[in-house]
C-alpha cells in the first residue's frame, strides 16, 4: 500500500497565491504569529508528523479495530504512541486561545493542520477533533471556573472531549432526546440516560475525556426548547486539578461498522453520573451549534481528503499498471503493454478525482478565512462581527459539508475503480478509503439536512434569496473583470450565466413553494448540488486565473503545475460542471412526483 504524501505544493499556492493569506493573516490579531515563515514551518513539520506517524497507522487501525474489555476501550497498537508524539508536538493547542496553553494561531491554521492528519488517518484525527469541538463549547459557554477547569489539560492534550447528542430515538430531531438531568443541592446534577455513536466516548489515550452531554431538566419544555448543555467528565476533576474519582458513565459496547474502525465509536451509558450545567439552562442547542459552522467545515474536510488520498494512489497505480494500448496508437512501444494512464476512461476518473481533491481544498480554504474572523468576533467580545461572519459562513457551511462529501464518495470510489478488481481487495487499501469516507454524508447533519438548510433556512427562511444574491454577486464582480482575458472569458462566461440562472432558480422555487409546500423537501438537494457545482466553477476560475497570471509573466520555475491547473480547470468546466443542468431541471419537477404514491403502496410484495 502506498503512503500519503502531505500536498504541500498545492496548499502553498492557495493559501499564498490565490487567497492572500499572509494579507489576510495580517490583517488579523490572532496572526500576529502567523507570518508566512512560520506557517511554511508549521506545514512542512505537520506534513511531516502525517507521513511518517499517522500514515503507517492507516490500514494497521483499520485491521485490528478498537476493543472492549471490561469497560475499558484500546485503541489499535500505535495510535497511543502517535498520541503522545501529537502531544508532545503541540497540536491539540495550535489555534487554541494562548491563556489557555494554546499557541492563539488563526483558526483556519487548525483546519490545515487538520486537513493532513485526516487525509493520513481520519481515525485517528478524530480523537483530536471530537476534542476540539468540546473545548469550543467551554471556551464560549462555560463559566471561569469550568473553563480555568478543563480547558489547559484539553488544549496539552493530556485530555480529551465528546460531543454527546444522538440517542437510539434520535440523531437529526434532538428535540426528541430522553437524558433526564436532576438538580443536587451542591449545584450539580445526575445525568442518567444513553447516548449512541459517541465518537471516542472512551479510549486509552489520554488522561480523563470531558463528555458535553445534551439533557433535559426536570419540568423542561418539551422538544428542542427544553433542552440544556451539560459537562460530565470521565473523571470528576480532584481539587489539584488532576483527574479524581471515577463517574458513572461507562461505554457499553462499541459499535460494530463499514468504516472508521480505528475510531472508538460507543454506547455510553449514564448512571446518575455527575455532570456540571454549561451556558443558560433550557439554550443547550443553541450553545452546541454556536460552533457548529466550524465542525460542519471539519467534516467537509473528509470529503477533500479521501479525495487526495485516493488520488494519490490510483494515479501511482495507473502509472505502472499495463492494459491494452491506447487508442492513439502506442504509447510505451518498448513495454508490453501502455500504462493505464493512457486510456481516456481512466483519465476521465483520475482527473475527476484531481479536480474534486484540488477544487474542494480550496473552497474550504475560501471559506475558512470567514472562519477566522468569525472566532476573532468572537475572541474580541464583538458579537456584531462574530454574527456577520457567522452568517457568511453559515451560507458556506451547508455547501462544503454536503456537497464536498458526497463528491469526496464519488472520488473514493473512482479510486477502487481505476484498480480494477484489485480495488475490492483489502491489501491496497482502496476500499478502506471508501469505506471510511461513507460515513461523512451521515454524521454532522445527513446530506438531505444540510440540504434543507441551506435552502430552506439560510437561502429561502432567513434571507428571501438573499444569501444567494450576496455570493452570486461576488462571482459576477470577479468573472466580469476576466472577461478580456482570452484564457479566462469561456469560464467567465459560464460563471455570469450560472449566478443569472441560480437566482432565478432561487426565485422559481420561493414562488413554488407558495403553493406546493414540500417543494423545499424535494428541490433541496438538487439545489444544494447545483450549488456546490457552480461555487467549485467560481474556485477553479479563480485558480485558473492566478495560473494563467503566472505563466504570463513567465520565469517561473513552477510552469508545469500552472498547466496542470488550467487543464483541471477547463476538465471541470467541461465534464463535472454540466451536471449543474441536471440539478437544474431536477430541483424545479413539481413534488408531486415524490408525493403521489401512497405509503401503503410504495412495495408489492
Ligand atoms: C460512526 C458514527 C459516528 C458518530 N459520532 C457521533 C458523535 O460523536 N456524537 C453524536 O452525538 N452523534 C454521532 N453520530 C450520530 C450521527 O450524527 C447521526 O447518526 C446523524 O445525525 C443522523 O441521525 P440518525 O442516525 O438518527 O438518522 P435519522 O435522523 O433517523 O435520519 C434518517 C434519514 O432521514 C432523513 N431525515 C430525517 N429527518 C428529515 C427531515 N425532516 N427531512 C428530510 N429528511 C430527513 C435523514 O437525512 C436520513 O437520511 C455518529 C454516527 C456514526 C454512524
Amino acid at each position: 500500500m502506498p503512503a500519503y504524501k502531505a500536498p504541500l505544493r498545492d496548499m502553498k499556492f492557495l493559501l499564498n497565491d490565490v487567497f492572500d493569506y499572509p494579507k489576510h493573516y495580517a490583517s488579523l490579531a490572532s496572526g500576529e504569529n502567523a507570518t508566512p515563515d512560520i506557517v511554511d514551518a508549521i506545514l512542512t513539520e505537520c506534513g511531516r508528523f502525517c507521513e511518517e506517524q499517522l500514515s503507517p497507522l492507516y490500514q494497521s487501525g483499520d485491521e485490528e479495530g478498537c476493543s472492549l474489555t471490561d469497560g475499558v476501550v484500546t485503541t489499535p497498537k500505535g495510535y497511543k504512541e502517535a498520541y503522545n508524539q501529537y502531544v508532545i508536538g503541540g497540536w491539540q493547542g495550535l489555534s487554541a486561545p494562548e491563556e489557555y496553553g494554546g499557541q492563539g494561531l488563526p483558526t483556519s491554521m487548525g483546519l490545515l493542520k487538520q486537513e493532513m492528519m485526516g487525509t493520513a488517518n481520519w481515525s485517528f484525527s478524530m480523537y483530536p477533533g471530537l476534542s476540539m469541538g468540546a473545548m469550543n463549547t467551554i471556551y464560549l459557554h462555560g463559566s471561569d471556573d469550568q473553563k480555568d477547569t478543563y480547558l489547559l489539560p484539553m488544549t496539552e492534550g493530556r485530555w480529551a472531549g465528546t460531543m454527546c447528542l444522538t440517542e437510539p430515538q434520535c440523531g437529526t430531531d434532538l428535540g426528541q432526546i430522553k437524558t433526564r438531568a436532576e438538580p443536587q443541592a451542591d449545584g450539580s446534577y445526575k445525568v442518567t440516560g444513553t447516548k449512541i455513536f459517541i465518537s471516542s466516548g472512551d479510549h486509552d489515550l489520554t488522561e480523563n475525556i470531558v463528555h458535553i452531554v445534551l439533557a433535559r431538566l426536570p419540568d423542561a419544555p418539551k422538544g428542542t426548547r427544553g433542552i440544556s448543555l451539560f459537562i460530565v467528565p470521565k473523571f470528576l476533576p480532584g481539587a489539584d486539578g488532576d483527574s479524581g474519582k471515577r463517574n458513572t458513565v461507562v461505554c457499553g459496547s462499541l459499535e460494530k461498522k463499514m468504516g472508521i474502525k480505528a475510531s472508538a465509536t460507543c454506547v455510553l451509558n449514564f448512571d446518575e453520573a455527575v455532570g456540571f450545567l454549561i451556558g443558560p439552562e433550557n439554550e443547550g442547542l443553541e450553545c452546541m451549534f454556536t460552533f457548529m459552522n466550524t465542525a460542519r467545515i471539519g467534516t467537509a474536510i473528509q470529503g477533500v481528503g479521501p479525495a487526495e488520498l485516493s488520488y494519490q494512489w490510483a494515479l501511482e497505480y495507473a502509472r505502472e499498471r499495463r492494459s491494452m494500448r491506447a487508442l492513439s496508437g502506442k504509447k510505451e512501444p518498448e513495454q508490453v503493454a501502455d500504462s493505464l494512464l493512457h486510456h481516456a476512461d481512466v483519465r476521465r476518473m483520475l482527473l475527476t478525482q484531481k479536480a474534486i481533491a484540488e477544487g474542494g481544498r480550496a473552497m474550504l480554504y475560501d471559506a475558512a478565512r470567514l472562519a477566522d474572523h468569525m472566532v476573532e468576533g468572537h475572541a474580541a467580545g464583538d458579537a456584531k462581527k462574530a454574527a456577520r461572519y457567522n452568517d457568511k459562513l453559515g451560507f458556506l457551511t451547508p455547501i462544503l459539508k454536503g456537497f464536498l462529501t458526497e463528491l469526496g464518495n464519488e472520488a473514493a470510489n473512482l479510486g477502487m475503480q481505476v484498480f480494477g478488481g484489485h480495488g475490492y481487495i483489502r491489501e491496497h487499501g482502496m476500499e478502506q478509503i471508501a469505506r471510511d469516507t461513507r460515513i461523512a454524508t451521515l454524521y454532522e447533519g445527513t446530506t438531505g439536512i444540510q440540504a434543507l438548510d441551506l435552502l430552506g433556512r439560510k437561502v429561502l427562511l432567513s434571507t428571501k434569496g438573499g444569501a444567494v444574491r450576496d455570493f452570486t454577486a461576488r462571482i459576477a464582480n470577479f468573472a466580469r473583470k476576466k472577461l478580456t482575458d482570452s484564457r479566462l472569458r469561456p469560464l467567465a462566461l459560464d460563471l455570469l450565466k450560472l449566478t443569472a440562472q441560480w437566482n432565478l432558480l432561487t426565485v422559481r422555487i420561493m414562488l413554488a413553494a407558495r403553493k406546493d409546500r414540500d417543494i423545499v423537501s424535494s428541490a433541496s438537494y438538487d439545489f444544494l448540488m447545483y450549488s456546490g457545482y457552480v461555487t467549485m466553477a467560481y474556485i477553479w476560475a479563480r485558480q485558473a486565473a492566478v495560473a494563467a497570471d503566472r505563466l504570463d509573466k513567465g520565469g517561473d520555475e513552477s510552469e508545469e503545475f500552472y498547466e496542470a491547473k488550467l487543464a483541471t480547470a477547463e476538465f471541470y468546466y467541461e465534464r463535472l460542471l454540466p451536471r449543474a443542468q441536471a440539478h437544474a431541471s431536477s430541483m424545479l419537477s413539481p413534488s408531486k412526483n415524490l408525493m403521489q404514491l401512497r405509503a401503503d403502496a410504495m412495495i408489492f410484495i
